[in-house]
C-alpha cells in the first residue's frame, strides 16, 4: 500500500498516509491537528516498509516522457 505525503497549509505539518490504490486520492485528508485544509505533496516515498513491492506500479508523473509513444487508448483524442 503506497504512502502518499500531505502538508497541511493551516499548520505546516508533514505528514504521510496510507492509502489504498483504488481510493481516490483526491480525498481530502484532515492533519494531525485536525485541520482539513490539506494538500497533497508529490514525493518519491511510495516504498512501503515491510512489503514485498519491487515498484510495480508506476509512480505518478506530472509530465510525460519526451518519447511518442504517449498511449494506447483514445487519450489523444
Ligand atoms: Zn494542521
Amino acid at each position: 500500500m503506497p504512502a502518499y505525503e500531505y502538508r497541511c497549509r493551516t499548520c505546516d505539518t508533514s505528514f504521510e498516509v496510507r492509502r489504498a490504490i483504488t481510493e481516490p486520492a483526491a480525498v481530502t485528508t484532515p492533519c494531525p491537528g485536525g485541520h482539513a485544509d490539506t494538500s497533497r505533496v508529490f514525493t518519491a516515498v511510495a516504498v512501503t516498509r515491510g512489503g514485498s513491492s519491487t515498484a510495480a506500479f508506476s509512480a505518478p508523473s506530472a509530465s510525460a516522457p519526451a518519447g511518442g509513444a504517449c498511449c494506447g487508448g483514445g487519450c489523444c483524442g
